[in-house]
């Protein structure tokens, strides 16, 4: 897959590790950082991050400064700043002083995904190609077209999302929970029969001609092979 590099620089410890959990999981190679001092160290170092993802209420560092101090040592990696706060002065702000996207929290972790994703492709950092293969299925994102042995599948919006969500983890089992996170983007409380009932319809589109491509892990999830 892609590895791409990304710091991120959260001190709020449960955002940080859903951050960091959902952008290895989506292939990323993440670092984290606690403070902005830590954040800059680490950006500053020989092998310096893609991209960064900069809270932007750290409690030693102030707001912009950390993104400020980046491009003034010359750290040209694209920024993505987590924000509590919607107002459009702190926006434009970031953005002038060298920030690529920022978010508002609460944020679904699949909208970040998406962002960072976007970001790596304008900034010309991301190696991954927007068309991902198992065996023969394929899924271009670019022309938003899956086909099966050459001909196309048609899938509801939900289903393309849960496909692509497989598809980037192939080989790995995704769980329930992360499927709820990443496709659903908000949290079903444990309800996660909506799961089943996709990945149901899923597979009568997707895994009727053919040999079967997408896995029931019992007790843990799913997984798409590779081949
Ligand atoms: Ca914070």
């Amino acid at each position: 897959m892609h590895g791409a590099q990304i710091l991120v620089v959260e001190d709020e410890e449960n955002i940080s590790f859903v951050v960091t959990a959902a952008l290895r999981l989506s292939g990323f190679d993440v670092v984290e950082a606690r403070l902005g001092c830590d954040g800059l160290r680490v950006a500053l170092a020989a092998d310096p991050p893609d991209l960064i993802v900069l809270d932007v209420m750290l409690p030693d560092i102030d707001r912009f400064e950390v993104c400020r101090r980046l491009r003034a040592a010359g750290v040209g990696a694209p920024v993505v700043f987590l924000t509590a706060r919607d107002a459009t002065a702190d926006r434009v702000r970031g953005l002038t002083i060298g920030g690529d996207d920022y978010l508002v929290k609460p944020f679904s972790v699949e909208e970040l995904v998406a962002r960072v994703r976007v970001v790596l492709r304008r900034s010309g950092k991301s190696v991954e190609s927007p068309v991902l293969t198992c065996g023969d299925l394929v899924l271009d994102d670019d022309a938003h077209r899956v086909t099966r042995q050459r001909r196309v599948v048609d899938l509801s919006p939900t289903e393309y999302k849960l496909l692509r969500f497989l598809m980037r983890n192939a080989g790995h089992v995704v769980s329930r929970g992360q499927i709820l996170d990443h496709v659903w983007e908000y949290s079903f409380n444990g309800e996660s029969t909506v799961v089943e009932t996709f990945m149901s319809s899923l597979r009568k589109k997707v895994d009727t001609v053919g040999r079967p491509l997408i896995k029931t892990v019992r007790g843990v999830g799913y997984r798409i092979d590779r081949y």
